[in-house]
């Protein structure tokens, strides 16, 4: 059974068949996880959070679902879930530009440069890299239309979401390696992923 550990802050990928699942695992807890699939048949098809809010008509995501991609085809299906629920797919990584032009800082650790290291070898622009799901994400969109932020991811160690795949992909993610607002309680920590037959 294939299993992939991310280090806290990093990224990594696995490869997942065509009917198998994917279970992506808070090791410690308080940790955001970005996500991203590909085709792994065709890599310009990419998981797409503004097509999956086009076909669902909402931002939450339900046991059922089936998140779409950039050609608007189902990609994989959300079966599982042992969090409370508390998830994301309205928000892009965080990015060197999110760390220089809110924080100051230069050359911090990001979801998209992670992304980036984990589909080195792709020859994806970094332009042209896709947005995530980002499970464990506290970030709300209220009833008045703002976005609700600076609380802390409430995942407990070895919670989980299951996802099955609708076709061959490769799932990459990140561990945010956001440290300096609470998102991941200022300690970005590890995540698993494993691919196993349904
Ligand atoms: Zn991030």
């Amino acid at each position: 059974m294939p299993e992939v550990l991310i280090k806290g802050a990093h990224g990594g990928k696995i490869d997942v068949k065509k009917g198998q699942l994917v279970e992506v695992i808070a090791v410690k807890g308080q940790q955001v996880c970005d996500f991203f699939a590909f085709n792994s048949d065709n890599i310009r098809e990419t998981l797409s959070p503004a097509h999956t809010r086009s076909v669902l008509r909402r931002v939450t995501m339900k046991i059922g679902d089936q998140f779409y991609t950039n050609l608007r085809r189902p990609m994989l299906e959300f079966i599982a879930d042992t969090t409370d629920g508390t998830h994301d797919f309205c928000m892009p990584p965080c990015d060197p530009e999110r760390y220089f032009l809110s924080f100051g800082l230069r050359n911090h650790r990001s979801c998209r440069t992670n992304l980036a290291e984990a589909m080195h070898g792709f020859n994806i622009p970094y332009e042209y890299l896709p947005d995530p799901f980002n499970f464990f994400q506290p970030t709300p969109i209220n009833a008045d239309g703002s976005v609700g932020f600076n609380t802390t991811s409430t995942v407990k160690a070895g919670q989980k979401v299951v996802l099955k795949a609708l076709m061959n992909v490769i799932a990459a993610v990140s561990s945010c390696p956001q440290d300096i607002n609470p998102l991941n309680n200022y300690r970005p920590s590890d995540l698993k992923l494993i691919a196993r037959d349904a």
